[in-house]
């Protein structure tokens, strides 16, 4: 086509320039030019042109596969793909319109209490969140008004609730207690008392508790607490005050390993004292962000006037939740796993990451210049520590920034109290970390460890800032 002869081209090929769908990529208006970013643009782009924007800015964030910081899905394969793309657009409030889905989501969260040892599964309960935060908010929030309707029974005060935990706790605890008026009692951790194991729990128990939280997998560390031994001694104290306190398991991520790497490790309604867990079906439950869930025990465990009514097939469908509305994908992915996986699929994925982490936590404890804190046999994370007395001239966070430019996101961050003087580095392995990957990692960890070590003088530290652990 020539487009070039006569004044009449000339306008032809100005209109042509301008229907933009001519223009090769990257020079169309918006992506030649500039569109606002703080403001709304006046005008409509083609939607090939602001899906290139978005997704070439996306580009700019981490690779996600070599993100060894977030505990949060990275990986689905391609039918689970499929399966969210066809089900994007269900809001899972809408039980009425939706009532297969919410059928699906009963489904889900009564494999978890029968996989969690619920004595009597027909009587347990429990709802999909949006994550373990949300879930950890309505486990604390039935603590609270359990606790508060036997103390109005028994004509006593409800003025100053407290809840019991480790200095380890993840953020969402700290929420929950500043957000519901509840005061945070933080059992600090230590050398000795790596976790909340019990040990002198009588002091910080009182009539006041609303119950005590125990971490199956301490997102410091990745740590087990012992929930047994937690129980034992509420019983002790119990036997000695009469004061009947209730265990909470925050198992965001242990709970969805522990079934079925640990099977033997007694953390979940075995033991009498648990009347609700929570998990991340976004972290091992190996569903992509936006998933959690919560169970209790029984029926009882959960006060009835916390729980409303959403209209479900013209009856009415009981919700306990922060939220309203919410994608309903996630839980039909959970679903999907448990079906294609089945417990032994789960089992050889959980322990294939229990393997890259043993044999990561291996490796690198033969570094001369680090300690491990932990070596990622619980869950699959561990944390190190550089060795004291190896060097003046570099620490975990300028490794940490090194390793960054090649991609790998692997945090360092201060401990809890009171330990915050100790600082640790840390690898989450999730599925989709494999073996070859680990190899790489462990070859770029080597050699940077040896550039720093080589360092004659020691690193600037200004800069340095903890890495965010989730
Ligand atoms: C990740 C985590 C949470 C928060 O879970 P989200 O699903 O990210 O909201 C709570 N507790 C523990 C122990 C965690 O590891």
């Amino acid at each position: 086509m020539s487009l070039t002869k006569g004044s009449g081209g000339h306008r032809e090929k100005a209109n042509l320039r301008d229907t933009v769908a001519l223009n090769p990529l990257f020079v169309r208006p918006g992506e030649s030019s500039e569109l606002p970013k703080f403001t709304i643009p006046d005008g409509e782009s083609l939607s090939q042109t602001a899906y290139q924007i978005v997704h070439d800015e996306a580009m700019l964030d981490g690779n996600a596969r070599l993100n060894l910081a977030t505990f949060v899905g990275t990986w689905m394969d391609e039918h689970a793909s499929r399966l969210y793309t066809e089900a994007a657009d269900k809001n899972m409030i809408d039980k009425d319109e939706y009532p297969q889905t919410a059928a699906i989501e009963t489904r889900c969260w009564s494999i978890l209490a029968d996989l969690w040892h619920s004595p009597d599964p027909a009587n347990a309960i429990g709802t999909s969140t949006i994550g373990s935060s949300e879930a950890c908010m309505l486990g604390g929030l039935a603590l609270k008004r359990t606790w508060q309707h036997a103390r109005r029974a028994a004509g006593k005060s409800t003025d100053r609730p407290n809840l019991v935990m480790s200095s380890a706790v993840q953020v969402c605890w700290e929420k929950f207690c500043n957000y519901w008026d509840v005061e945070a009692r933080l059992v600090p951790i230590s050398e000795d008392h790596k976790v909340l194991d019990g040990h002198d729990l009588a002091a910080y128990v009182d009539e006041n508790t609303i119950g005590v939280v125990a971490i199956l997998g301490v997102t410091y560390t990745g740590m087990y607490e012992p929930v047994k031994q937690i129980a034992d001694a509420l019983d002790e104290i119990e036997a000695a005050t009469g004061l009947d306190v209730k265990i909470h398991v925050d198992g965001a991520s242990g709970a969805m390993i522990a079934p079925f790497c640990q099977p033997d490790l007694e953390w979940d309604f075995r033991v009498d004292r648990v009347v609700s867990i929570n998990t991340s079906g976004h972290k091992y439950g190996l569903v992509y962000p936006g998933l959690g869930w919560v169970v209790w025990r029984t029926r009882d465990a959960l006060p009835a006037d916390l729980i409303f009514s959403v209209s479900y097939l013209g009856g009415d469908m009981p919700t306990f939740a922060l939220n309203f509305s919410r994608p309903g994908a996630q839980v039909l992915l959970q679903y999907y796993l448990f079906l294609r996986l089945g417990r032994d699929g789960y089992t050889k994925v959980q322990q294939g990451c229990l393997d890259v982490a043993q044999f990561l936590s291996g490796e690198i404890a033969k570094l001369p210049a680090f300690e491990l804190w932990n070596d990622g046999s619980d869950i699959p994370v561990f944390a190190w520590r550089l060795r004291a007395g190896h060097t003046g001239n570099w620490n975990l966070y300028h490794l940490s920034e090194r390793l960054r430019t090649r991609g790998w996101l692997v945090p360092a961050y201060p401990m809890p109290d009171d330990l915050a003087d100790v600082t640790v580095q840390r690898i989450v392995v999730r599925n989709g970390l494999s073996l070859d990957l680990a190899t790489a990692l462990l070859a770029d960890l080597r050699s940077d460890v040896a550039y720093l070590d080589a360092l004659s003088a020691p690193m600037p530290t200004e800069g340095q800032h903890p890495g965010f652990h989730h």
